[in-house]
């Protein structure tokens, strides 16, 4: 009979890797790509925003859930464990933290150094996973068998479908009576009816809001948001742009509208006060202040684009929705349903704003789960 280890964790990503190297038992990683941590070299544009150390309940959803996760592996457990990976970490604004090197290549390798007292079987995909008598068995799409006493699915969600992650690992849970909230992309590029051609290349300062309009009635969902505004010939981005782009639900009946105000630092009365004096092309960029002075509407007006949807999963950075959270245990991130099965990462209905906080869950969930499979390692 083949070999059962203590644990098998699907998934060489972020969480996978992290849960590996705090685990201490006979761990087997499966991962369907023909390398680990692919997705880790392509974050934070090549830098890796690693942690954040004002990581807290409110940048998430879930925020009790993640609360309690939080507090039991938190930032310095985190920078305390990645220390002992070789990893220094240097902090910028607003608590963003990352490795000293600036480079994600740093982190990447440190998470694969610490895994490797794992077996890991490359260019396996799960294809299923069941429990028998007690020993997980899980089989690849051209027919391998792995065995273990415990699972860890650490497959992430959907964002980034081009690094590995695809919403099998949601499939998976499922088929452990695990139910999932529908994934969505999120940390993402937004789309508009508006031609956006001739803003191509435009990033400015703005003040951005976000409606929701719904049964006749509108819905702020964001109001005078703040940051950079980058336009590309087909969608709207930028940090703050992406952070609200977590609250878009297309459905049937729902429309949304972005506003986005250059001149956020003006108040409506001064704001044509100041154009009368001063030329638009000298306060904002040229193809914006062309842009505005197209508009029917007056060019002190802000801008305002009706929102169709968002780039999707190649462009997202992270998933909103996924294993609902109440059917895991935020001390130990096992199952609820099924003993010895465990979740960590993206997988789980767990998202936050950019910033190192969706990599923070991740190594935080992680720690966790390796923590509480520890202890029954030793019993
Ligand atoms: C371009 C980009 C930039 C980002 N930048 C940042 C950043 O700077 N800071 C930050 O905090 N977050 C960032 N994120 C988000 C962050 O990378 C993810 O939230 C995090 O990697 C999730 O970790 P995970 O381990 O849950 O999933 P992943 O890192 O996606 O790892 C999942 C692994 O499981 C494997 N897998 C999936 N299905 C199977 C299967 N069926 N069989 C076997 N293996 C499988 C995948 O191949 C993959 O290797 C970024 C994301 C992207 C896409």
């Amino acid at each position: 009979m083949k070999k059962v280890y203590d644990l098998i964790i699907i998934g060489a990503g972020a969480a996978g890797l992290f849960c590996a190297s705090g685990f201490e038992g006979d761990c087997l990683i499966l991962e369907k790509n023909a390398e680990a941590a692919k997705k880790i070299y392509a974050t934070g544009n090549g830098r890796c925003n690693f942690l954040n150390s004002e990581a807290n309940p409110s940048c998430y959803n879930n925020p009790e859930f993640v609360e309690t996760v939080l507090q039991n592996a938190c930032i310095d457990d985190l920078l305390y464990s990645f220390e002992n990976l070789g990893v220094i970490a240097k902090e910028e604004d607003d608590g963003r933290m990352y490795p000293r090197s600036e480079e994600a290549s740093t982190i990447a390798e440190a998470l694969i150094k610490g895994a490797q007292a794992s077996d890991i079987e490359y260019g396996f995909e799960v294809k299923s996973a069941s429990k028998e008598s007690d020993i997980f068995i899980v089989e690849s799409v051209d027919g391998r068998i792995a065995k273990a006493k415990n699972l860890l699915i650490a497959t992430g969600g959907k964002a980034g479908i081009q690094f590995g992650s695809d919403g099998k690992g949601l499939k998976l849970a499922e088929s452990f009576g695990h139910h999932i909230i529908k994934p969505v992309p999120a940390l993402v590029p937004m789309t508009c009816e508006e031609d956006l051609s001739e803003l191509a290349g435009v990033r400015c300062d703005a003040m951005i809001n976000l409606i929701r309009h719904s049964s006749g009635r509108d819905e702020i969902l964001a109001f005078e948001y703040f940051g950079e505004v980058q336009f590309t010939k087909t969608a709207i981005s930028g940090i703050c742009v992406m952070d609200l782009s977590r609250e878009i639900r297309l459905e049937e009946g729902v429309s949304y509208k972005l506003s986005v105000n250059p001149l956020w630092d003006y108040s409506e009365e001064d704001r044509k006060e100041l154009l009368a004096e001063f030329p638009l092309e000298y306060l904002v960029p040229r193809k914006l202040a062309n842009y505005m002075k197209k508009r029917p509407c007056g060019i002190e007006k802000s801008l305002s684009f009706n929102i169709t949807g968002t780039k999707g999963w190649p462009d997202a950075q992270t998933t909103s929705g996924g294993v609902d959270v109440k059917e895991i245990n935020p001390n130990t991130m096992e199952s609820t349903l099924v003993p010895g099965l465990y979740f960590a990462g993206e997988v789980i209905d767990v998202d936050g704003f950019c910033g190192g906080y969706n990599l923070t869950w991740a190594f935080s969930s992680a720690l966790v789960a390796a923590g509480d499979m520890n202890c029954h390692l030793n019993i």
